[in-house]
């Protein structure tokens, strides 16, 4: 029996210049991103700078996670508590988590079949709920039709902060995600398109955001050591009004990123190859159904997802154990309990929210998620698409 061996969460080893850069700043002794020698330009602050040329905005500020980088994003564009908070129904944990914590009130709006935000659902619930704001999930790199959201953002004055957690890299209409928006986060987590093992960067074209989000990040009154921020006279506009969320990230994680980021289209480009040979043989298989992408999107292809339609919901677990017993190791986001990183909207249940998603819950149902490693080779993704097929027949004969 044909069996898969490689892990679904290993990483690659860091660059080397990552590794030698890293002992330098332990052997220093400086890893707090203010405490800086006569004239240096600390780790962080170069990570700013770099990060937002990159992304080809004016502002970045670094931050420790990218659910930290979300809380600010969202504080910083002028949620404050009762504010209510449009979101895709369809995204991790961390994002209901950062707008519970600035104390507003998710709103959240269904998916389609294509894992994007709903446009119909969106309009209808931005003029129910008079909501000023849409925290706008591209989740799983799913990048809906930024020119439809943006045209109903503006009909209803809404502030776009986009999660960018799974579109590091990718684009709209040649446009980076993230550049859509007034504010974006990204994460810099183990399993997102560059591993600091925990980590977040917030990018803005705003000038009054970017101060808030500065000294809102635990900046302290040392905001000028900052790589990519607006004139000392924006800063002194809010300066005194903010409060420090402490929530700085550190020269060593900073220096991680940095090595990473000057090789990140080579590395969305081998996520992509790896992407479309899974894609390509799934789409292969009788039974089985994958999302329709835009031809305006590019796509970074760090998880796929699918739905095997041959069976019956009943049928998945059984499904992915089977595929587990094998070696290939799929997640289920249609599972009425969290497992895991997974969970659904409706466990979120702090929100006290019971409004039910029913073309969420549908489009959620039969969805199986892979991560893709970079760990893995094209061959490998020929074994896994196999093994996958392999049990699916035996499914539907059973
Ligand atoms: C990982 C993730 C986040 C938060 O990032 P952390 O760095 O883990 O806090 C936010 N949104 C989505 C969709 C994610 O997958």
């Amino acid at each position: 029996m044909l069996r898969f061996t490689k892990s679904f969460t290993q990483q690659e080893a860091l660059p080397q210049a990552a590794i030698d850069r890293a002992v330098d700043i332990l052997q220093s002794g400086r890893l707090h991103r203010y405490n800086l020698t006569a004239g240096e330009e600390g780790e962080v602050a170069l990570l700013e700078a770099e990060y937002a040329a990159w992304q080809g905005v004016p502002y970045c500020v670094a931050t420790t996670s990218g659910g930290t980088a979300i809380q600010l994003a969202l504080r910083a564009a002028g949620v404050t508590p009762g504010d209510k908070v449009l979101a895709n129904a369809y995204t991790l944990a961390p994002v209901p988590g950062a707008i519970y914590n600035t104390g507003g009130v998710p709103v959240l709006v269904e998916i389609d079949e294509s894992y994007h935000i709903d446009l119909a659902d969106l309009r209808r619930k931005a003029e129910a709920h008079q909501a000023r704001y849409l925290l706008l999930s591209h989740m799983r790199g799913h990048i809906a039709d930024m020119d439809a959201i943006c045209a109903i953002a503006e009909e209803f004055g809404i502030i776009i902060i986009e999660d960018c957690a799974h579109t590091m890299g990718a684009r709209y209409h040649g446009i980076r995600s993230g550049n859509f928006g007034h504010v974006a986060a990204f994460s810099t987590q183990t399993y997102k398109h560059i591993n600091s093992g925990e980590g977040g960067l917030l990018t803005t074209s705003d000038p009054l955001i970017a101060a808030k989000a500065t000294i809102m990040s635990g900046s302290y009154m040392l905001y000028e050591r900052h790589g990519a921020r607006p004139g000392p006279e924006i800063f002194d506009q809010i300066k005194t009004r903010m409060p420090n969320f402490s929530c700085r990230m550190d020269h060593l994680r900073a220096a991680l990123i940095r090595a990473q980021l000057s090789s990140l289209d080579d590395t969305i480009e081998r996520w992509n190859q790896l992407y479309d040979r899974l894609d390509e043989n799934l789409r292969q298989i009788e039974g089985v159904s994958l999302p329709q992408r835009a031809q305006a999107e590019f796509y970074v292809g760090s998880s796929i997802q699918f739905r095997p339609d041959a069976l019956s919901k009943a049928d998945i677990p059984a499904f992915i154990k089977g595929c587990g017993d094998r070696g290939v190791e799929l997640k289920w986001f249609g599972a009425d309990e969290p497992v895991a990183f997974t969970s659904r909207y409706d466990s979120w249940h702090y929100l006290n929210d019971d409004t039910e998603l029913p073309a969420t819950k549908r489009a959620l149902d039969k969805t199986i998620d892979m991560r893709v490693p970079l760990t893995f080779s094209e061959e490998d993704c020929d074994v896994i698409t196999t093994i996958i097929e392999a049990v699916l027949t035996e499914h539907i004969a059973a």
